[in-house]
């Protein structure tokens, strides 16, 4: 039905019709029906388990196949591809791209003869029409009682509206073979079956039994999912609340880590502080064990010296009286040389083991393992 549009302002549209302003086109609105991977529009909208609806481009190309890529529910299907068409925002595509046209400048032209511009649309026929085909569809006896409607009229439409109309003019055919191309219309529903028929199928297969009214069924069958919608909504809170829940969970684990590093990263500095303050103490502390392990073997050196000095003193002063004195000298001298000598005679070397050990690392030692 897609028709080329005629170039310009239109041939055979008044150019003085002043111009209506219909109410803008809501594109938002309706970008429900558009697929929920790509955003595009597509012919060939699936609907998964899940009840998203995808085209099937995205469903073949989107990685990993055989999910559904908006909520990774798994497709059932080996293929990947769900059976079930989204016939829903299938059609509704179809519907909105008819109302484009008839909102488009100029307005649609006609079907049949692709040269005038249509003055009506026949909703059954799925055409535009011209005044002329027009004429010409009303010849058939069978179309005549087609709900046809006037393109103008339709332009003031919202989208919304249009939708909403086309929806009562449409019939549901009869499923046995051959009747819906025949136009067999089903009115008749037969709840054993969960089938739609026609009248002579419903009276001429005794099998059906306690008939009901279709548009009953199908209020029906709305009303059902309706119900479930609202108990649904009932559960939709405890999901919420599992929701927030969850994300409460994972701030809290966030904070939690996030404190846990700062902790650790406060301790080890810490410790580095104390260790380096440790290291000062340790090196001041070998530092002054060996300033004074250096005097007291000075002082070790000068006692010994000392001792050494005094006994060769002692010998010489013994020698040259032996040599040289007078008894006079002797005499005198003698006892005072005698205890000099034997003071002299009491020290004694201290022995290794005793002698004090100069620059003693053991404390450092003992610390330096401690830490
Ligand atoms: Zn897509
Ligand atoms: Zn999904
Ligand atoms: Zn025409
Ligand atoms: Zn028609
Ligand atoms: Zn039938
Ligand atoms: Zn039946």
């Amino acid at each position: 039905a897609a028709a080329p549009m005629e170039s310009g302002a239109g041939v055979g549209t008044p150019p003085c019709s002043p111009p209506s302003h219909p109410p803008a086109m809501e594109a938002d609105d309706f970008q429900f029906v558009l697929c929920e991977g790509c955003r595009q529009e597509s012919p060939d909208l699936k609907l998964l388990t899940c009840l998203h609806t995808l085209c099937l481009n995205c469903l073949s190309e989107k990685k990993p196949v055989g999910q559904c890529p908006v909520c990774q529910t798994a497709i059932p299907q080996a293929s990947g591809i769900p059976d079930m068409d989204n016939l829903l925002y299938k059609n509704l595509q179809a519907k909105l791209s008819i109302y484009k046209k008839i909102r488009d400048d100029g307005g649609p032209s006609c079907s049949r003869c692709r040269k005038e511009t249509a003055t009506v649309w026949c909703s059954e026929c799925e055409e535009f029409l011209c005044s002329k085909c027009f004429e010409d569809h009303q010849w058939f006896f069978k179309k005549r009682s087609h709900e046809a409607r006037r393109v103008e009229e339709l332009r003031a439409e919202s989208a919304h509206r249009f939708l909403e109309d086309s929806r009562k003019s449409c019939n549901l055919f009869c499923s046995s073979p051959g009747h819906a191309n025949q136009g067999h219309i089903s009115s008749i529903y037969c709840p054993t079956c969960e089938k739609a028929m026609c009248c002579s199928c419903a009276l001429l297969d005794s099998q059906h039994t306690s008939f009901r009214d279709i548009r009953a069924e199908s209020r029906r069958r709305q009303e059902e999912l309706s119900a479930m919608t609202r108990e649904l909504k009932r559960n939709r809170s405890g999901f919420e609340a599992a929701y927030a829940e969850l994300q409460d969970e994972a701030a809290r684990l966030e904070r939690a880590q996030r404190e846990m590093r700062e902790l650790i990263e406060q301790r080890v500095e810490q410790l580095v502080r104390w260790i380096r303050r440790e290291q000062e103490e340790l090196l001041g502390l070998v530092e002054a064990r060996q300033e004074q392990g250096r005097q007291e073997l000075a002082r070790e050196l000068r006692r010994v010296e000392g001792v050494l000095q005094r006994m060769e003193a002692g010998e010489r002063l013994v020698e040259k009286m032996n040599l040289y004195g007078t008894e006079q000298e002797v005499m005198d001298m003698q006892p005072f040389i005698k205890d000099s000598l034997q003071e002299l005679r009491r020290l004694q070397p201290a022995a290794a083991g005793e002698r004090l050990q100069p620059g003693d690392l053991a404390e450092c030692r003992a610390r330096l393992q401690a830490l």
